[in-house]
């Protein structure tokens, strides 16, 4: 267990120092082909550019996917249209009140979209289905029903679910790549990972406007503290 929360941490310093590392584009529309596959806007809504993921992946080797990995893909489509399909519903309630969960949501679509684009690469079947709100997976469903009803209730409730979905996200894909090894999924997590992180900065700072102090509840505290202590990753 102690190992394993250190491989997490250190997984996160890692992709962190990464994120530290890209520079480069400061919006969008300066990105073009071959620039990095997440771009970030103003506000730290991260969002994968379709082109040039397209051209990330393309540019990969396709590597023999273990069980483990199909596994992750399938439940990692699921769990980003988890994110998106809340912060939808929390949008048609808290809209007027804030734009965070609509342009958050935004992003997630492309985080799940990103993920789909890879099962497409393997030639996997989509678990995810259309309709806003259902999934295959039970875990996932049960957390939609539980998160959607939590943020009902006043709009810091709203923007806590958020930071909890964020923490669970992490914690998830920081689980996940302790078993992967393909190029394109690390590519991949490592971009899902940077966007989690920046909509969880948002998340708190939003709540912190209200007068509310986050307590992270999923993630390893030094983990939360660390991302928090470091302002939004642009590159
Ligand atoms: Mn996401
Ligand atoms: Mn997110």
């Amino acid at each position: 267990m102690k190992t394993q929360l250190t491989k997490i941490a250190a997984i996160c310093l890692s992709t962190l120092a990464l994120g530290a590392c890209g520079g480069g584009g400061d919006n969008a529309g300066a990105i073009g082909n071959g620039g990095p596959p997440l771009v970030v806007d103003a506000n730290g809504v991260s969002s994968f550019n379709a082109t040039t993921l397209g051209a990330s992946l393309v540019a990969l080797p396709m590597e023999a996917l273990s069980a483990t990995e199909k596994e992750s893909l399938l439940f990692m489509r699921e769990e980003e249209k988890l994110a998106h399909d809340v912060y939808a519903q929390l949008d048609l309630r808290w809209g007027s009140s804030t734009r965070s969960f609509g342009s958050i949501a935004s992003s997630e679509a492309t985080h799940t979209e990103a993920v789909r684009q890879l099962l497409l690469r393997y030639s996997l079947p989509d678990p995810a289905p259309a309709a806003a709100g259902q999934f295959q997976n039970t875990v996932l469903q049960g957390l939609y029903n539980q998160l959607t009803t939590a943020g009902a209730v006043s709009l810091a409730e709203a923007l806590k679910v958020g930071a909890a979905i964020e923490e669970i996200d992490m914690v998830d894909i920081n689980k996940a790549m302790l078993s992967i090894d393909n190029q394109d999924m690390v590519l991949v997590y490592q971009n899902l990972l940077k966007g989690s992180r920046n909509h969880l900065r948002s998340f708190v700072g939003s709540l912190a406007n209200l007068g509310i102090s986050y307590v992270p509840q999923y993630m390893p505290a030094a983990d939360y503290q660390l991302i928090i202590s470091t302002p939004m990753e642009r590159g």
